[in-house]
């Protein structure tokens, strides 16, 4: 059987030096912690959106809003299609109450997400 070669813990600057590749005690459970807290939030918000609650609501406010509010700002009538919170649920931002909801064009809506998106990186 051959010796493996010591390799280091695949963590970004970690020093540490391993018998078998991958992270060493410290990281592997840093890196694990971090994959499930992501992937418990992005569950929660995927399953509000799939909620009966959220459907209603999200009818309801399109029916009393069918223009795009970013468009409409700019005097174009663009047929809203999605509804948006204005502080997005993930930080934080209250569900169902209309204060923190707008109506939004596919285009204003991708827009804000990438945004909102740039702004965290
Ligand atoms: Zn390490
Ligand atoms: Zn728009």
């Amino acid at each position: 059987m051959a010796k493996r070669a010591p390799t280091p813990c695949r963590y970004p600057g970690c020093a540490e030096v391993l018998a078998t590749p991958g992270y060493c005690d410290r990281h592997r459970v840093a890196v694990h912690r971090d994959y499930g807290r992501a992937r418990r939030g992005f569950d929660t918000e995927l399953g509000f959106y799939k909620s009966g609650q959220w459907r209603a609501v999200r009818a309801a406010f399109l029916r009393q809003h069918p223009v795009c509010s970013v468009c409409a700002a700019f005097g174009r009538v663009v047929a809203a299609v999605v509804v948006d919170h204005v502080v997005p649920v993930k930080d934080g931002g209250a569900r169902f109450d209309a204060a923190n909801l707008q109506a939004l064009c596919v285009t204003c809506h991708n827009r804000k997400t990438a945004q909102e998106t740039a702004r965290k990186r």
